[in-house]
């Protein structure tokens, strides 16, 4: 295939990409700011937990190299908390999927996929991509893919004000990466525990490193008790606040975590940024054109654990449509109609974690509340973490989500 093909951007997306595209032959060069020892060495990026659909689209690349390894996370649950009643549950419920969901470090994953891409005859440079580095690919390459994530640089793309609501971060986040917690019995299992008015807390076991781990994830909402980050300097000071929430709150998870040890000095992060979506070609001073690849162009909060699922789809989208195009040029009419085929998928995951950012609407708690009493109604939700549309009309649409409920209802009782 004659077609030069630049990325830009070493993670999920970027990643996925350069080598399926190697391995229809194309030449790629990837490009990206830092080196596999460095993001090895370097601090934890996400809880990447990953459901069965986007799992598949790596399996179809040959690129599930941690399935033997990796723990599976074998349900889903929700329980609600009492606004007035601390560790009261008002609304209790765990599925169990057909498939298992996986989460593979990305300090571990990223490393090995870009000595794959290498040892396969790629090109990979170590460059941090500004303006001047786009213009010089945009000459030299047929297509110029920016995978860069939430690097600063994706700052170029224009925010498309209609997609998103918000301006200012929604949470406060955190991540701590702990070997000893107690095993969920009897299976493996990630439960949203949703604490009104504070945040969110869901663990879930993952390969780190050093071997499996659990990833502790908070969503605090910004200024409330679960935002004092900034008050831990260290990571022990990181892993006791850690300790300090789930022991105000969740009792139950506190139980598990008697025992927790942080896996590394670097498996903690804290921080926080506005989901945006932005218009994906980026004209440089040139008049020539960059395309946007997920993150970069839709982010998300991590509250449903989309980011990497959606990373891997966008990547699979515009694959096809790349394969689609033969030699034919990448103009802006491909780009906007490639970004197109995205959206239709990914406008739903927006809205669907978007509302989930926002105090829930009383179809929504009626619907989470029902699925206590129908195992298949929860199963149903549970369904959209892997596919999100699958979770539309009834999300945003009451009458809709009473009907839902009226069906899965009356079939139970
Ligand atoms: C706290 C937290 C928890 C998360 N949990 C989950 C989860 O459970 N499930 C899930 O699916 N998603 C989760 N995510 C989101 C997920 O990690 C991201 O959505 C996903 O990694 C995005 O993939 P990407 O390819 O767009 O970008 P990334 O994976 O971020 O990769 C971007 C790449 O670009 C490089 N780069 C940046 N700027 C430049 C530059 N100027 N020049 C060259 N290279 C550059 C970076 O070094 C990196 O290699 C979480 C995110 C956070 C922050």
């Amino acid at each position: 295939m004659s077609q030069r093909i630049a990325i830009v951007g070493a993670g999920q997306s970027g990643l996925q990409m350069a080598l399926a595209l190697q391995a229809k032959g194309y030449q790629v060069t990837l490009l990206t700011n830092r080196t596999g020892e460095q993001i090895r060495a370097g601090k934890v990026l996400s809880s990447q937990g990953m459901f069965n659909s986007a799992l598949q689209i790596e399996r179809d690349l040959g690129l599930n190299m941690w399935d033997d390894t990796c723990p599976p996370v074998e349900g889903i649950g929700l329980n609600v908390l009492h606004p007035e009643q601390p560790g009261t549950k008002v609304i209790e419920w765990i599925t169990r999927p057909e498939y298992p969901g996986q989460a593979v470090d990305q300090r571990l994953k990223m490393p090995v996929w870009m000595e794959t891409f290498t040892q396969r005859g790629g090109d990979l440079r170590i460059v941090d991509v500004g303006v001047a580095e786009l213009e010089e690919l945009t000459q030299s390459h047929d297509l110029v893919l920016l995978a860069a994530g939430k690097g600063e640089i994706v700052s170029r793309f224009e925010r498309d004000a209609a997609r998103s609501p918000f301006t200012v971060p929604q949470r406060s986040l955190a991540l701590t990466y702990v070997t000893g917690m107690t095993p969920r019995k009897p299976f493996a299992a990630t439960i949203f525990n949703v604490i009104p008015g504070v945040g969110e807390y869901f663990s879930f076991p993952a390969l780190t490193l050093s071997g499996p781990c659990e990833i502790m994830i908070f969503e605090g909402l910004p200024g409330g008790p679960m935002d004092r980050w900034a008050e831990a300097r260290t990571p022990e000071q990181h892993l006791a606040e850690s300790l300090r929430i789930v022991r105000t709150y969740l009792p139950w998870e506190a139980e598990r975590c008697e025992h927790v040890e942080l896996t590394d000095d670097n498996g903690v992060l804290s921080g926080r940024f506005a989901p945006t979506v932005r218009k994906p070609v980026m004209t440089l001073p040139s008049g020539r054109q960059v395309f946007g690849m997920a993150d970069a162009v839709v982010v998300n909060d991590p509250l449903t654990g989309q980011g990497s699922n959606s990373a891997a789809k966008c990547a699979k989208i515009y694959l096809d449509a790349i394969l689609e195009r033969g030699d034919r040029p990448f103009d802006t009419a491909w780009m906007e109609a490639t970004f197109a085929r995205y959206w239709d998928y990914a406008q739903y995951v927006v809205n669907w974690t978007n509302s989930m950012l926002q105090p829930p609407q009383p179809h929504i708690m009626q619907l989470l509340d029902a699925a206590s009493r129908s195992s298949s109604l929860a199963s149903r939700i549970v369904s959209g973490f892997d596919n999100p549309p699958d979770l539309f009309p009834w999300w945003s649409d009451a009458q809709a989500c009473q009907q839902l409920i009226e069906q899965y209802t009356v079939k139970a009782a």
